[in-house]
């Protein structure tokens, strides 16, 4: 790895004929940046480059790699609809061309244009899920973990909050109920076991210091066998004959009956609150299928006080989120939510159309993978992701990708393959196969994601 010459400096580059194409294409800050660390390679012997002319080829391949946006699109074939990892919902047309127009033109955002006057910046959206769910008033923050920690750190700071010990979740890794009690300076008083908390057990543990009762949804987990869980109908009278709040943490706050999809019955945020709860609070990205935000809705009186809790404005949504909310919200109101909200199309799409496109994408994919690895249709199940229903799985079909065993191909070297990709295609592995499970792959997107499979390097190109 000896270097006998020094690598040439970042002016000769610039000069060089690769050098002045940089220049010519990105501007010379980026060329210069680019041709820096095409040196600083050759400096420290990863790449054996002397000449000028190379190092900017090489610089123009560094620098193409690192204006390729990070945040790119990917092919979400996992099964989960809603992946937190793959961003959760995709938007509605509609929702994109209100955030669009929200980046690009300032915006009535707490400004009323009727009075001339400074406005409520949540206005809009709050009346609208105020008049779908039944709710008298609503906050929005940046998501649902905010408002639960708006709501406990206005409603319960310095007391205790009552929690179910079956409820005490974590979420992604990064939401704990605990800690983020813990960080509003309430305390935890858990009640019950794990698999069964009973309504006495409530009614004994409230005491001087309790400031609220909060009920969480379990979300992505089950208990099943010997359980009982104490509901917000049940619960309501009780906090209502001590003065307490009663907060319902729903989660994936679904507008609509997820129960016509075929899911197992979860209450809507509407149910929720009729059912009794002051306050019900959910995530847009999830079920409701807009925007990252998070939903605190309910009794006025409680509602205008987190909202006028001063960690409102740090926890505060933005004017691209609320006017895509906005859109999204208009369609639950005014039209069919399934046709026009992305996360519903997805959730009711009738398993025998995934399988229709499984018949007409296997000969094409097949075709593209080549011979070492066998492609077959087969059933899968669907998860609706982000903790919404975590037992139940939606009947879907699959490309199961199998490589020969007697190739160089594990189902991991295939799976790295694929997320190689100019659009990388997320799979998952499942007993020695890749899954690509269909029901996110809509038909009119079928061609470009065949063309974008194209790209793949083959196994017996020498992988
Ligand atoms: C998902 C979830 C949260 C966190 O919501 P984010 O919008 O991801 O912050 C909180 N509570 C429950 C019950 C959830 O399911």
């Amino acid at each position: 790895m000896s270097q006998s010459a020094h690598p040439p400096s970042v002016s000769a580059v610039l000069s060089s004929a690769s050098g002045q194409v940089i220049v010519a294409a990105h501007g010379h800050a980026a060329a210069v940046l680019a041709i820096r660390s095409a040196i600083e390679e050759a400096r420290r012997g990863q790449k054996l480059l002397t000449d000028a002319d190379s190092v900017g080829e090489r610089a123009l391949v560094l620098l193409l790699a690192a204006l390729r946006p990070r945040y790119r699109p990917v092919w979400n074939l996992t099964g989960t609809i809603l992946h937190t990892n793959l961003g959760r919902a995709v938007l509605g047309e509609a929702a994109v061309e209100a955030a669009t127009t929200a980046m690009r033109r300032p915006l009535a955002l707490e400004y009323d244009v009727g009075t001339g006057q400074r406005g409520e910046r949540d206005a809009v959206v709050a009346e609208l899920v105020c008049s779908l769910c039944d709710a008298q008033g609503a906050v929005l923050v940046n998501n649902n973990a905010a408002a639960v920690m708006l709501v406990l750190d206005t409603l319960a700071r310095g007391g205790e909050v009552i929690v179910s010990r079956g409820e005490l979740v974590e979420i992604g890794g990064s939401f704990r109920l605990p800690d983020i009690l813990e960080r509003t300076g309430a305390r935890l008083r858990e009640v019950g076991t794990t698999n069964r908390t009973h309504l006495r057990d409530y009614a004994q543990a409230i005491g001087p210091e309790t400031r609220m009762i909060l009920k969480v949804h379990p979300s992505n987990f089950s208990i099943v066998g010997f359980t009982k869980a104490v509901g917000i109908a049940e619960l309501a009278p009780l906090a209502r004959e001590h003065g307490l709040p009663l907060v319902h943490d729903l989660g994936s706050g679904s507008l609509v009956d997820i129960g016509r999809f075929g899911l197992p019955k979860e209450p809507t945020v509407g149910e929720a609150v009729r059912e009794g709860a002051d306050i019900v609070t959910f995530s847009g990205d999830k079920l409701l299928g807009g925007p990252q935000a998070g939903f605190a809705v309910g009794q006025a009186e409680l509602i205008a006080a987190i909202a006028r809790n001063p960690l409102k404005r740090a926890l505060r949504l933005d004017k691209i989120r609320l006017a895509a909310l906005e859109a999204t919200l208009q369609h639950y109101k005014y039209a069919d939510p399934v046709e026009s909200n992305p996360t519903l199309q997805l959730l009711a799409r009738p398993p025998e159309d995934i399988l229709a496109a499984a018949k007409r994408l296997a000969p094409a994919v097949a075709r593209i993978l080549g011979e070492t690895i066998a492609v077959e249709v087969c059933d899968n199940l669907s998860q609706v992701g982000s903790g919404a229903s975590p037992t139940a799985g939606l009947p879907s079909t699959a490309l199961c990708l199998a490589p020969a065993s007697t190739a160089h191909m594990t189902p991991e070297k295939l799976a790295a393959s694929l997320r190689e990709l100019p659009e990388p295609v997320i799979g998952r592995i499942r007993t020695g196969r890749v899954l690509l499970d269909l029901r996110c792959l809509l038909p009119e997107d079928e061609a470009a994601f065949l063309t974008n499979l194209s790209a793949l390097t083959r196994p017996e190109k020498g992988r």
